[in-house]
């Protein structure tokens, strides 16, 4: 709420934004969460608007998250910028309706168990990621780019020379995706 909005309920003071730790409870746990409000300076009411209760509905989904074992709505905004996918593709991709991801990254949207068991699976493993885009017919639309932009050109080379010298098998060698796995280490596929 704007500083110099007039209290609705005396008429007389004015509202001051106000930012306050408060301690919740959900399913036998407790945890702060931030709520913001406003204050009357004359008569000390304690009111939201309608930005403040989207706000205040927001840290208390995000509580009830991690409660309940969930990844927040930041963890799976993250996710989802890992693999350089638009909040669309993400749905077509995982399911969950259009405006799925959307609603998840803000909060908004408490999302399954069983979504979250296949966003962390794609989270653990880049190649999960890649059969998930393979079996949804989306491999055109999102090429291993994310996966080989991670590499330095140099470990490319490397291993590509390396392929290349295998005197028993040199013209096997059509097409070698290569990506980084999660803990760095590299790896490659020959189609
Ligand atoms: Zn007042």
């Amino acid at each position: 709420m704007s500083d110099k909005t007039l209290c609705p309920l005396c008429g007389e003071g004015h509202l001051t934004s106000r930012v306050e730790d408060t301690v919740t409870e959900y399913a036998g746990h407790q945890g702060r969460v931030t709520l913001r409000f406003a204050e009357c300076d004359a008569c000390g009411s304690e009111l939201t608007d309608d930005a403040d209760s989207r706000a205040n509905k927001r840290a208390v989904v995000a509580f009830r998250k991690s409660v309940d074992g969930l990844l927040t709505g930041a963890e799976i905004r993250a996710l989802r910028e890992q693999y350089g996918i638009t909040q669309d593709q993400a749905a077509r991709l995982f399911g969950g309706g259009p405006k799925a991801f959307s609603k998840y990254e803000t909060d908004d949207v408490v999302h399954s168990v069983s979504m979250d068991n296949l966003l962390r699976l794609v989270q653990r493993s880049e190649e999960a990621f890649a059969e998930l885009v393979a079996l949804k017919g989306m491999t055109a639309e999102i090429p291993p780019r994310t996966m080989r932009a991670k590499l330095r050109p140099a470990i490319i080379e490397f291993v590509v020379k390396q392929m290349q010298s295998q005197e028993d098998a040199p013209h096997t060698v059509r097409r070698m995706i290569l990506y980084s796995a999660p803990h760095g280490e590299l790896r490659g596929t020959l189609h």
